[in-house]
């Protein structure tokens, strides 16, 4: 007769912990009870923030360059025709772009491999429109801990033009970039007309008002929520870690001494000359 085994068992023989979730972090997850990012400097977030600024004006621009008697990306759905430049893409070709998705997501497992989270920390778009929603949240509410104060005072004058600027400027992002995206599907000049004139048709103000809400509630509200819970990449990166993949850790041999030292001293425990 076999014996069934406990994973419980093999756990306490390999000493492999066991990951308890802890129901009284949960609060942690709240949306309310939000991170206050502070603000840092460095080689890498510089290279983070121009690449943010490479990845918007790519956005930003492109509905606006022209190509010939149209614009130059240009996804018509009413005709049944997307436009890249001097490529047409009919529907019978739509197996041509899955297997240009499918070279670009096994491009992005690779890449992940080797340098793990390089596509969220530089690119993702939840990270490029978090990191403007914060440099306003900065400007309006001031560093970290002047924004932990302003959360907990009571509502003055004070308070209320910083958080009015706050969500104005957010929502003025947030309309940008819905009509932009709709841009790519309508051509650019007649849209902003229409929008501006009030002539567009019901479908053009909803999806405008859909991803103006959805980009305010992702970058301004939900942020690292949405990697945590939503992001369906977030979910599998792991798999495709390996012992040589770089990846942002905490080295609790640096971190966790919380006596203070001298630098010294503290440099030869790490074993730094
Ligand atoms: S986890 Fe997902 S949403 Fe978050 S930064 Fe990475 S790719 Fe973007």
């Amino acid at each position: 007769m076999t014996k069934e085994s406990n994973p419980k068992d093999f756990a306490k023989h390999q000493r492999i912990k066991i990951h308890q979730p802890d129901a009284s972090k949960a609060d942690r997850f709240n949306p309310r009870n939000r991170i206050y990012v502070r603000a840092i400097d460095g080689l890498w977030t510089k290279l983070r923030r121009q690449m943010g600024w490479v990845a918007m004006s790519f956005f930003l621009l492109l509905p606006w360059l022209p190509w010939g008697d149209r614009q130059a990306v240009w996804f018509d759905l009413a005709q049944q025709k997307f436009h890249v430049f001097g490529l047409t893409i009919w529907p019978q070709d739509l197996t041509l772009l899955a297997a240009l998705f499918t070279i670009a997501a096994f491009g992005l497992f690779f890449v992940t491999t080797y340098l793990g989270r390089v596509w969220c920390g530089y690119t993702c778009p939840q990270t490029v429109w978090t990191f403007i929603f914060i440099w306003f949240e900065e400007k309006f509410e001031g560093a970290r801990n002047k924004r932990i104060k302003l959360d907990q005072m009571p509502w003055s004058f004070n308070k209320l033009w910083r958080k009015t600027a706050k969500h104005t400027s957010w929502l003025l992002v947030s309309l940008i970039t819905a009509t932009t995206f709709v841009s790519y599907f309508i051509p650019s000049r007649e849209l902003y007309i229409d929008f501006i004139t009030l002539n567009a048709s019901g479908a053009i103000y909803f999806w405008i008002i859909f991803f103006t809400i959805a980009t305010y509630g992702n970058a301004g509200w939900m942020r690292e929520i949405m990697c945590i819970h939503m992001c369906p990449y977030a979910r599998f990166q792991a798999a495709m870690f390996d012992k040589n993949t770089y990846i942002v850790g905490y080295d609790s041999a640096r971190g966790e001494t919380r006596a203070f030292t001298y630098p010294k001293a503290r440099s030869k425990r790490n074993g730094i000359r």
